[in-house]
């Protein structure tokens, strides 16, 4: 608190951490206090502040703040997304670049932890005034990134298109055609499946928890939350693996469908119109639609979060107890408050926190920077069992790590564990830095 004032939701996910972190810190402290390793795992390697000046449509200049955090590099290149939104500060950058160390080793990829972005919205600028931004953002981030020392990506207002700005300016400047940023375009150097990738392995996650806890996800009942990225392609994968989703919503309204959501509707819809969920009904005649919040009141085997943080609150995860709710995954990036998790979790439902569950993306994004170092396109099924063979493995080592600390079935400690130990281990392998 006195190092880092002003900054909450880092102080937030450090308490979350090493709270878990306990037993692990415990059973080796001599050795970790007289090495410092707490100290030096959360402080970042460096942070990188600037000045992004660009001129908007009027001749204006306007002038944005630009952030790297370069969190931890022990196990490989720095990896995370480049956050363009208003609320951007320090302290969220470094909350996420935090988390982002443990989620990357969960992965097992040789990937470190890192986080950038702007203040700068997206929202409402025309093409040319976010170009005018990325070109200067990245023309100052070039100087700090490279394919094998950080490798930036996209998140919430970073799409396709600035990551095509942004990897356009950077070829210019450095003269170099490498794997600087994922989530490219597939004609420069993206991946297939990248799209599916979260939704996906979310998917292949709580299909193997549920596996190895009895349980068959065919002919389960799912509500999903959202109607984004993560949330299509999770109702995509589920209907494939024969479960029924009953629901999606979005920030206005959510959507019941007694026949199970048509996923082909739904991509129309978001996709390709870009359009609100009120006009679903025009497709499936037989569905509702309700104003404002409500998916974790229908009757559900699976309740799987994928729009934005905070969704998921205790009420509702009492209303999911009742029904009988047998499993929560986070599609999106902490969902669910802590309060519902501990009453989940106290109350028998599975639980798999985001962090390993939504690691797909970052998976399959290192996944292209390895087609992209091999000067390789990998097929879709190709990168598709690779992400299966990854979000099994999160699942058995984070099962692993629960149950040899005497916490068997706790996943969120146990992702917290399992992504600890492989980076503490290789810092303290690397010596002192
Ligand atoms: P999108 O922007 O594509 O979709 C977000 C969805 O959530 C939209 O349907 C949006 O509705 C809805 N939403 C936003 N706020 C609310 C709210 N307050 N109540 C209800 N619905 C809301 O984002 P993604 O699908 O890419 O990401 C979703 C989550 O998953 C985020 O937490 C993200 O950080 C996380 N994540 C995403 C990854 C990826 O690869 N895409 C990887 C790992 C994590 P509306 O259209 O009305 O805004």
């Amino acid at each position: 608190m006195r190092k880092n004032p002003g900054e909450p939701e880092f102080h937030q996910a450090v308490k979350e951490v090493l709270e878990s972190l306990r037993p692990v810190i415990d059973m080796n402290e001599e050795k970790y206090r007289k090495e410092a390793l707490l100290e030096r795992l959360v402080e970042p390697d460096r942070q990188i502040k600037f000045r992004v000046p660009w001129v908007d449509d009027k001749g204006q200049v306007q002038v944005n703040t630009g952030y790297r955090v370069q969190f931890n590099n022990a196990i490989g290149p720095y990896k995370g997304g480049l956050r363009l939104h208003p609320s951007v500060n320090i302290g969220i950058i470094k909350f996420l670049g935090f988390e982002q160390i443990f989620k990357n080793s969960l992965t097992s990829l040789p990937i470190g932890g890192g986080k950038g972005g702007s203040d700068f919205n997206p929202k409402g600028k025309s093409d040319r005034e976010v170009l005018a931004f990325c070109t200067s953002f990245i023309t100052e981030l070039y100087k700090y990134i490279g394919a094998d020392e950080d490798v930036p990506a996209g998140d919430i207002g970073t799409g396709a298109r600035e990551i095509g700005y942004m990897y356009g300016q950077y070829k210019k400047i450095t003269g170099r055609y490498e794997g600087v940023l994922t989530g490219k375009g597939l004609t420069y150097g993206g991946s297939l499946a990248r799209t599916e990738a979260t939704g996906y392995g979310l998917l292949y996650l709580t299909e193997e928890m549920l596996k190895c806890n009895g349980h068959n996800i065919a002919g389960k009942t799912v509500v999903v939350s959202g109607s984004g990225n993560v949330a299509i392609y999770a109702v995509e994968k589920a209907g494939q693996l024969g479960a029924k989703v009953l629901t999606v919503s979005d920030s206005d309204g959510w959507i019941y469908d007694p026949e199970g959501i048509d996923v082909t509707a739904l991509k129309e819809i978001k996709e390709v119109k870009r359009d609100r969920l009120t006009e679903y009904k025009k497709y499936r005649p037989n569905s509702e639609y309700h104003e404002g919040r409500g998916v974790w009141s229908v009757k559900c085997d699976i309740a799987l979060p994928c729009a934005t943080q905070n969704e998921l609150l205790l009420e509702d995860a009492k209303v999911l107890v009742a029904n009988g709710c047998i499993a929560v995954a986070e599609g999106a990036n902490m969902p669910t408050t802590l309060e519902a998790t501990e009453f989940l979790q106290t109350n028998g439902v599975l639980f798999a926190p985001g962090k390993a569950a939504n690691a797909g993306g970052v998976a399959t994004s290192a996944l292209e920077m390895t087609q992209n170092s091999e000067r390789l396109s990998w097929t879709f099924e190709e990168v598709d069992s690779k992400l299966k063979q990854i979000m099994v493995h999160i699942f058995h080592n984070l099962s692993d790590a629960a149950e040899r600390y005497d916490q068997k079935g706790n996943y969120v400690a146990g992702a917290n564990i399992a992504g600890f130990e492989k980076v503490a281990n290789a810092m303290l392998a690397q010596g002192i830095w």
